[in-house]
This record gives C-alpha cells, sequence and structure tokens, in this order.
C-alpha cells in the first residue's frame, strides 16, 4: 500500500509504504532514505510532549544514565582534539552529556526546543554536534538535520543516539515505537544515505551509537 499523499519528512520522496500499524498509529516507510515514520496526524501536539517530557528524569549524576551515555561520548572524546566547542541539541530537561562533556574540557553549549530554547547558540559552528534520544522525536528531521550541517565546521562530528530499526518483525515488537512522541525512526541505512548525500563519515558503536564525520 502506498500514499501519494505523504512526504517523506526527512528525504521530501513522496512514494511512502505502508510499514507496520498497531492499536494507536500507523507508521509508514520511506522508499528513499528507509525512514520509518507515523502518520502525520497521529503526531503529539506540543503540550502533549511536553508534558511527557516532564516526566523523563534524567539526572545529570545518575551513574546509569551516563554510562548509556558512555556509549557515544567515549567514541566522541577519543577523536575531538582538545577545548573543542560543541552544541548538545535536544538536551532535555537534565544535560548529562553536555555535563559529561563539559569535564573533559570542552566548550558545551545546549538547545532544546522545550528546555533550553535560546536559539542564539543556533547561529554559532561547532567543532562537534551530540544529539541523544531526541532525532527519534522530531516530526521534521529534514529541519534539524540542515540546521546541524550549517552548524557544523569542516571536518566536525555529529554525534546522536537513537534505538534503530532493524526489520519488520523487530519493529512489529520493538517497545520503542510505544512511546508516543517517537514519530521518527533510523535504521542504518537511512544513516547510509545521509552520510553518502552529504560528504559524511560514518560509522557505528554498539547498538544505537552514530558517529559522522563532515570530510
Ligand atoms: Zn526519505
Amino acid at each position: 500500500m502506498s500514499n501519494s499523499n505523504l512526504v517523506c519528512p526527512l528525504c521530501q520522496c513522496s512514494t511512502p509504504r505502508h510499514y507496520h500499524t498497531d492499536e494507536r498509529r500507523q507508521f509508514w516507510q520511506c522508499e528513499t532514505c528507509s525512514l520509518v515514520f507515523v502518520e502525520p496526524s497521529q503526531r503529539p501536539l506540543p503540550e502533549q510532549e511536553k508534558a511527557l517530557y516532564d516526566c523523563h528524569q534524567n539526572d545529570v549524576f545518575d551513574i546509569r544514565y551516563r554510562q548509556f551515555l558512555s556509549r557515544l561520548a567515549t567514541p566522541l572524546l577519543a577523536r575531538v582534539k582538545p577545548n573543542s566547542s560543541g552544541l548538545d541539541f535536544g538536551c532535555g530537561p537534565g544535560p548529562a552529556l553536555a555535563a559529561i562533556l563539559t569535564e573533559r574540557g570542552h566548550h558545551i553549549s545546549v538547545y532544546d526546543p522545550f528546555f533550553a530554547p535560546c536559539t542564539i547558540v543556533l547561529q554559532d559552528h561547532y567543532d562537534f554536534i551530540t544529539c541523544t534520544e531526541a532525532i527519534e522525536h522530531f516530526h521534521q528531521p529534514e529541519k534539524e538535520w540542515n540546521t546541524w550541517m550549517t552548524l557544523l565546521k569542516p571536518q566536525g562530528y555529529l554525534g546522536l543516539m537513537t534505538g534503530l530499526v532493524q526489520s519488520p518483525s523487530q519493529f512489529a515488537r520493538w517497545h520503542y515505537k510505544l512511546d508516543p512522541t517517537h514519530v521518527s525512526f533510523f535504521s542504518r541505512e537511512t544513516f547510509e544515505f545521509l552520510a553518502h548525500r552529504d560528504g559524511l563519515t560514518l560509522e557505528f558503536f554498539g547498538s544505537d551509537a552514530i558517529l559522522l564525520q563532515r570530510k
């Protein structure tokens, strides 16, 4: 089944195919970039999103959350030069990754549309940008991706964490898709598409950390 009225919110391709339907929502997959996305009319409203994010209590000093973030922080810290400038995009209410990177001597700005909405940080340029457990919330990920490409210096790193789609059968039993604020689901193929299109190198770490570098 395809829907000629739908456009991929990442690459704007207009031939998405039906991917999955559960009790609450319908999911489509882009033929070009492989993004799986929620039917646009079933995305949460901003006030619903904010109420749910307020329940996410990521403590800056929570050891387990820091261990989770280390899957991205460790390879990123091994690659960036000392005293680099970074932007943690979508930092949420407890910017733990920003704290980890600041402790290692880097200069970190934070941005979050709900919790750190000062857009002046989006006028600077950065040696690296991080976005952990946020890209799956983006309704129009093309918008944030283009922002990152504008803000990232040559040779700059883009470090992401998000659960990756593996197959339709994995998706069908995946708890990750049940969060009503999760609307965009990436896979290795999606990042391979973006890296190839925009001239980035690409590495994966574990099941959910992605590191890209601008060539
Ligand atoms: Zn697409």
